[in-house]
């Protein structure tokens, strides 16, 4: 008992390595493969970001040096349009001068400015001015003054006879002749804003303060500071916020329905515009201040090739042009917002372009260099665009994984269903070396108490006449033994086949039990067992193979000799039952566990307990009943319980008969 269990411990052992093996080693495989495979989504990732990048980074560069090209063109054919904003690329910010390293800004290197100041600043006429203020502060001669100014204003120059004028027209009206200064300041409002002071504001702007101080053509100065506004120039700071003022004033003098003020509220709204604009131009000088090493150190690396740095907000690019003669070089401001939405929107590049892309100086987490054309530039790509190759990992990672859960499901399916048919195989193994030894040993029995008895009677043919006759019952008895024996395994070995036949014919069932209790007589005798037997009178004849059920009957009642333990009484009644005839074998012997009721009609299976061991048995007769049974459309039933004594009842259908 003990070694064939752990035997079959071994055999599970056995077993189980040589299917979870392979599988441990699956999964140890598909785990390598899985991180192998996201290693290699991460540097395809990584790859196609560097792709990306570069792409992009010829993409800009091809554009920002076309945008570099067109606007140096423009600044060379009108050079005062470096004044204005109105450039020709909308994404140009900025076009700034750079003079000795540092970045002008357009109001800064304005020529009209520089030759404003100079012709401010000529000697003759600084003193005439001069000579004229000292009239009107020192000796509070506001007359003498305007005549100082008068002839000051005979200069030949527009800006000295402007500036002049408006001295003029100051003294004018301290002298009291406020109409005539009136009339000049409306002639000095109509001068264009070229005519600057020394500082770069308009002399214009000057004539319509004065003439708001004295409620003037309110009308005719909001007209005039509206223009000013759109001639899109750029504006200083301070002029900026000289004509803020001015504007607001013009529009609350104008009264608030007039068409004048409502001008002057559209001119204020686009100066509050241009002053955000402004304050990031303020800011780039520094930035290109700090920056510049970067234009430098690049341009010293790359040689002829264009250098484009980038601010420090990451927002607008940087790049120099050729050095125009006598200046400086051209600083160009690119907005990188509006550059990168018009490179997406250029077609056919479209399927290659994220959606939505950052510039950033410095080292970013996931930023792309764009080449040695933007040194310190990197692009930063959205997160879904990061997410792009990963999503795809992240499917087949899950592909992978279900098709390994799959494989080892399939595995350990198939495992199961070949560990049953093993299991199945070994138990039928064992069943039948179990049969072929207790078939062998239910023949030896008998064989050798037939030919004991036999070589007796050849030994001492004269012998004891009653002993005699003992003698040859027994040879008898043993022999009939043996045929029933012969006659179950033969069946057993026909049904196996399929090629059992039954044969019923009308019979009557009383007539059976007779003859077959008839047959019992002798071996029951011997074993000092009394068998009742009980039939119901006036049941019908039932269609039945008189062989099969005689030896069906035989089995039963031999199991209830067998297995009837000190008890020496065996029923056996005949009855109708509604449909049915039913024959019952009763015992008062060990009885059988309810457990193992079904098990019983199961071939060879015998219940294993130490008083069955020692009991001879193939394990064949109840499966023979059974089998017999539903031959004939009926059933065997059993009530049993251990020490109790059982009853098997076969049932027989009595249309049978008809
Ligand atoms: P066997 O040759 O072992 O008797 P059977 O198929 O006739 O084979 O019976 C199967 C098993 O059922 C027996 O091994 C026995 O344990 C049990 N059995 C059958 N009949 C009886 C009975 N009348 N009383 C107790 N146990 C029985």
């Amino acid at each position: 008992m003990a070694t064939s269990s752990s035997g079959h411990r071994k055999q599970i052992l056995l077993f189980l390595a040589a299917v979870l093996v392979p599988c441990l080693a699956l999964v140890i495989f598909g785990l390598q493969v899985v991180r192998q495979e996201r290693e290699l989504a991460g540097k395809r990732a990584a790859e196609e970001r560097l792709r990306r990048g570069q792409e992009i980074g010829q993409h800009l560069l091809v554009r920002l040096e076309r945008i570099k090209l067109e606007e140096t063109q423009q600044a060379a054919a009108r050079p005062e349009k470096l004044a204005g904003f109105a450039y020709r690329n909308s994404e140009t910010i900025l076009i700034g001068l750079v003079v000795d390293g540092r970045l002008l800004l357009p109001w800064e290197f304005s020529t009209s400015v520089q030759e404003s100041r100079s012709a401010l600043e000529q000697s003759a006429f600084r003193r005439k001015i001069q000579d004229g203020e000292q009239a009107e502060f020192a000796f509070r001669d506001p007359a003498r003054a305007a005549s100082l100014f008068r002839e000051a204003a005979a200069a030949p120059v527009g800006v000295q006879n402007a500036y002049a004028r408006l001295l003029l027209a100051r003294a004018l009206a301290k002298s009291g002749k406020k109409a005539d200064a009136i009339s000049h300041y409306r002639e000095l409002l109509r001068l264009t804003s070229s005519v600057t002071d020394e500082l770069g504001i308009p002399l214009s702007l000057y004539a319509a303060e004065r003439l708001q101080s004295y409620e003037a053509n309110p009308a005719e100065v909001a007209e005039r500071l509206c223009s000013a506004v759109n001639e899109r120039r750029w504006l200083s700071p301070l002029e900026t916020s000289m004509l803020g003022s001015l504007l607001e004033k013009a529009a609350a003098a104008a009264g608030p329905a007039s068409r004048a003020a409502e001008r002057a509220r559209a001119s204020l709204g686009e100066i509050r515009f241009y002053k955000q604009k402004l304050e990031t131009v303020l800011g780039l000088p520094r930035d290109f201040e700090k920056q510049r090493h970067l234009l430098d150190e690049a341009g010293q690396v790359a040689g002829s090739e264009p250098v484009w740095i980038v601010d420090s907000e990451g927002s607008n690019l940087m790049g120099t042009g050729d050095p125009l003669a006598g200046t400086g070089r051209l600083l160009f401001v690119i907005g990188g917002l509006d550059l990168l939405s018009s490179l997406h929107r250029d077609r056919g590049f479209s399927t290659t372009f994220p959606e939505e892309l950052r510039l950033a100086a410095g080292a970013g987490p996931h930023g792309e260099s764009l080449g040695p054309n933007f040194p310190g530039l990197k692009i930063v790509f959205p997160a879904a665009a990061e997410d792009d190759p990963l999503g795809a990992w992240s499917f087949r990672r899950s592909f992978y994984l279900l098709a390994m859960a799959l494989v080892i499901a399939l595995t350990l399916f198939g495992a199961y269903l070949l560990w049953r048919d093993v299991r199945r195989d070994l138990k039928l193994a064992e069943i039948r070396s179990q049969f072929v030894s207790s078939v062998s040993h239910e023949l030896k029995t008998p064989l050798t108490s037939i030919r004991m008895f036999a070589e007796t009677l050849r030994l001492r043919p004269a012998g004891d006449p009653t002993a005699r006759q003992e003698y040859l019952d027994t040879i008898i008895k043993e022999s009939e033994r043996l045929s029933r024996l012969l006659n179950n395994v033969l069946d057993f070995s026909k049904i196996e086949q399929g090629k059992k036949v039954y044969r019923p014919a009308p019979a009557s069932l009383p007539e059976i039990i007779q003859e077959t209790t008839r047959a019992l007589e002798y071996p029951l005798k011997q074993l000092g067992l009394a068998l009742n037997v009980e039939c119901e009178e006036g049941l019908p004849e039932v269609r039945v193979d008189r062989d099969g059920l005689e030896q069906a009957l035989m089995n039963l009642l031999t199991n209830a000799m067998k297995y009837s333990g000190d008890s020496r009484e065996i029923g056996l009644r005949l009855l109708k039952q509604g449909t049915w005839a039913v024959i019952k074998v009763i015992d008062r012997g060990v009885g059988i566990d309810p457990a193992e009721h079904r098990r019983i009609f199961g071939k060879f299976y015998r219940v294993a307990s130490p008083e069955n061991d020692r009991l001879p048995g193939t394990g064949l007769g109840l499966s023979l009943v059974s089998h017999f049974a539903k031959a004939h459309q009926g059933r065997v039933e059993v009530e049993s319980s251990p020490g109790r004594g059982s009853t098997f009842s076969l049932y027989l259908p009595l249309e049978q008969a008809s």
